[in-house]
């Protein structure tokens, strides 16, 4: 398939693409998006073609604005309506009742859908263009890391998607929070920028509950245990007995990108004597904390991010780089599990195995 390039400028083409059912990779701020029409089953079909997604991991479903919930959800509970109102536009993905009109193949035949709506101003402009919900998984190969720029999604969808929009790079990096809202009863299915610190800002006394079914637990040690967006990989032979229970987080059961080199996550504290036993070993690091004086085994590539979110940003991009420079493992800094922090080592969990 020969696939189009555009700029942010040309959203006209863009929707244009969208609109004639075909398939589109266009940027967010969390990670850049596989999207088609949500109303066109066929398309959306596509979508886990393009991807080589199992078709058990449902589409979350994008809207440009909350006027258009009730298109697609048959019911916005209170405190959805809170958290979208405190949130939205931005990288915030609920699940909600699904509306009948939602087909079956973007929610994997869930009684509930996924849905976000994004902040990035070409995302923003797309959507209010094409008129109608996008369904977007993450723009990625199955089993690759998301992209987080345009180069990245062009390495990985060229030549399998009808045009790919550039829009930069991506602000945050990591794929969106994920929560589920039942009546008052909040849990978090995946960590992202949204973080629990900031939903609790919103809800006040309401628990935040964790997902059973992602291996997330409430408390200080759960968020940092919650699951992230595994997609592939895995096929039937690695799936647990939990594939038959009615899941909660599906794709979350998939296994997740794991880069070529080895990933060993260290504290702070523990990067220089954890450096001294990879003498010898070509490896790259990342994190937020420099490698001083102490740290005498240097890495062969290093990317020092200037705090958390840097970190988040430059994380997949940063797979890529040390597994093109060839190192035999990275060395990425795990932080501490709090806010931002808890997204990086669920991310740093999947990525190390
Ligand atoms: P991606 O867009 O690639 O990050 O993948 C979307 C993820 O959202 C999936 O892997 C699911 O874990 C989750 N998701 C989407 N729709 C639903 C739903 N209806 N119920 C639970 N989880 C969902
Ligand atoms: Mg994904």
């Amino acid at each position: 398939m020969q696939t189009l390039f555009l700029g942010p400028k040309q959203i006209g083409e863009a929707a244009g693409v969208i609109r004639r059912g075909g398939l589109l990779v266009f940027p967010t701020e969390t990670v850049y998006g596989l999207g088609a029409s949500a109303w066109d089953a066929e398309a959306c079909r596509a979508i886990f073609t393009a991807k080589g997604r199992p078709a058990d991991n449902p589409l979350i479903v994008h809207i440009a604005t909350p006027a258009l919930l009730g298109e697609v959800a048959a019911a916005v509970p209170g405190q959805a309506r809170r958290l979208f109102d405190a949130f939205s536009p931005g990288p915030l993905t609920i699940i909600l009742p699904r509306s009948p009109r939602i087909p079956d193949v973007v929610t994997a035949g869930l009684d509930t859908v996924g849905v976000r709506i994004p902040s990035h101003p070409v995302a923003r402009s797309l959507l209010k263009a094409v008129g109608v919900p996008v369904a977007a998984p993450s723009a990625n190969r199955s089993g690759r890391p998301s992209p987080t720029d345009f180069a990245a999604a062009v390495a990985q969808m060229r030549g399998r998607v009808d045009a790919i929009l550039d829009g930069g790079e991506c602000e945050h990096g990591l794929e969106s929070t994920i929560l589920r809202v039942v009546g008052r009863q909040v849990t978090v299915l995946r960590e992202g920028a949204i973080t629990r610190e900031m939903i609790a800002g919103v809800l006040g006394d309401v628990p935040i509950g964790a997902s059973a079914d992602t291996g997330a637990a409430g408390g200080a040690a759960g968020g940092a245990e919650a699951a992230g967006d595994p997609e592939t990989a895995g096929g039937a032979g690695v799936r647990s007995p939990a594939h038959r229970r009615p899941a909660e987080a599906p794709g979350m059961r998939h296994t997740h990108y794991r880069p070529e080199a080895r990933v060993v996550t260290v504290t702070a504290g523990e990067l220089p004597a954890a450096l001294r036993r990879l003498e010898g070993i070509r490896f790259g690091y990342i994190g937020v904390t420099p490698l001083l004086g102490d740290c005498t085994t240097r890495p062969a590539v290093s990317v020092l991010a200037s705090d958390l979110e840097d970190y988040a940003r430059r994380l997949y991009r940063s797979f890529y780089l040390f597994d093109a420079a060839g190192c035999d493992v990275i060395v990425a800094e795990l932080p501490a599990s709090a806010g931002i922090g808890r997204a990086l080592r669920d991310r740093l969990r999947r990525a190390a195995g």
